[in-house]
């Protein structure tokens, strides 16, 4: 099957296919080819697009903002083994500032807080762990964490510096307590069967936590201004669900799942970055903790 694009069956979340479109541009649009030619670095034959149009719909029924077409498999094997640019997204991690690790660390203190047990008792999936820097992370908290991911280098990588890694989520003896996901849902065909097959490996005491880009103001930014390079949370190609705080927590909903509010974090010697991320992680974003309803999705 050659690189192309294909139709999603219905709305990703709710499945209606009743819909409006917000935007729609040839891939062979000037602007658009352009945009890909750069941001890829000419990996991607922008001939084997020239079929495909970027069409951002908003779903009429649960409002979920999603992409239709999108690259049918050979696409995505294409766009995540060649077009993507590795070396760039590793060197990214390996020169990241302390910022990240501490922000790395203080959502491990986060959930190490949501369990009366020791670290080595609580055991952690980090689903779509990408180089592994924070399934590191999460090891040196003592945690027992393992980490999933596609991409054979990352996975390479991340065995590398000591991460433990699975291949397959059907073969795992134990159900976890805790799954980490984090810009991972925004990229899959199919978000709910990947969250339900998920919790299906999940302890019914468990929690998720899923971190996805914000597409909180995408669909008016969309109708007032037209698609923009900037909109990051529906990149084409590759953000094809595009999650707002409401869709996320349908996500959850249909695997089972209800919001949970983790334990405050706040010290005094960070103490207004502290009350102001209470206040983002809570209210307003896409990074979202879940605990089970008890009761099993349809
Ligand atoms: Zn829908």
């Amino acid at each position: 099957m050659p690189v192309g694009f294909q139709q999603r069956a219905g709305c990703p979340l709710c499945g209606s296919i009743s819909n409006s479109p917000l935007c729609e541009i040839p891939y062979h649009d000037q602007r658009l080819a352009s945009f890909i030619e750069q941001f890829y670095q000419g990996r991607v034959p922008l001939e084997s697009l020239a079929s495909g149009d970027y069409r951002i719909i908003a779903c009429t029924d649960c409002e979920f903002i999603y992409q239709d077409p999108i690259l049918n498999e050979d696409g995505m094997q294409a766009l995540y083994r060649s077009w993507v640019n590795h070396a760039q997204s590793l060197q990214k991690k390996q020169t990241a500032k302390s910022r990240l690790y501490i922000q790395y660390a203080g959502q491990i203190h986060t959930l190490s807080r949501m369990f009366d047990k020791r670290p080595d008792q609580i055991r952690v999936l980090d689903f779509g762990m990408g180089w592994g820097y924070w399934s590191r992370m999460a090891q040196a908290h003592g945690l027992n964490v393992v980490g999933y991911e596609l991409s054979a280098q990352r996975v390479e990588h991340a065995r590398e510096m000591g991460v433990t890694v699975i291949d397959d989520l059907n073969l795992v003896e134990d159900d976890f307590d805790f799954i980490y996901a984090n810009q991972v849902f925004e990229h899959l065909s199919n978000p709910v069967q990947t969250m339900q097959a998920l919790c299906q490996r999940l302890k019914s005491t468990g929690f998720v936590n899923i971190r996805v880009p914000d597409g909180r103001g995408v669909a008016s930014d969309l109708v007032r201004r037209g698609w923009n390079p900037d909109l990051d949370a529906i990149h084409p190609l590759e953000h094809i669900n595009c999650f707002t705080r409401k869709t996320l927590i349908e996500l959850g909903a249909r695997a089972g799942l209800k919001p949970f509010s983790p334990p405050l974090r706040l010290s005094w010697d960070s103490l207004s970055g502290g009350i102001r991320r209470e206040i983002v992680d809570r209210w307003l974003t896409t990074h979202l903790y879940f605990q089970s309803t008890g009761i099993a999705p349809d």
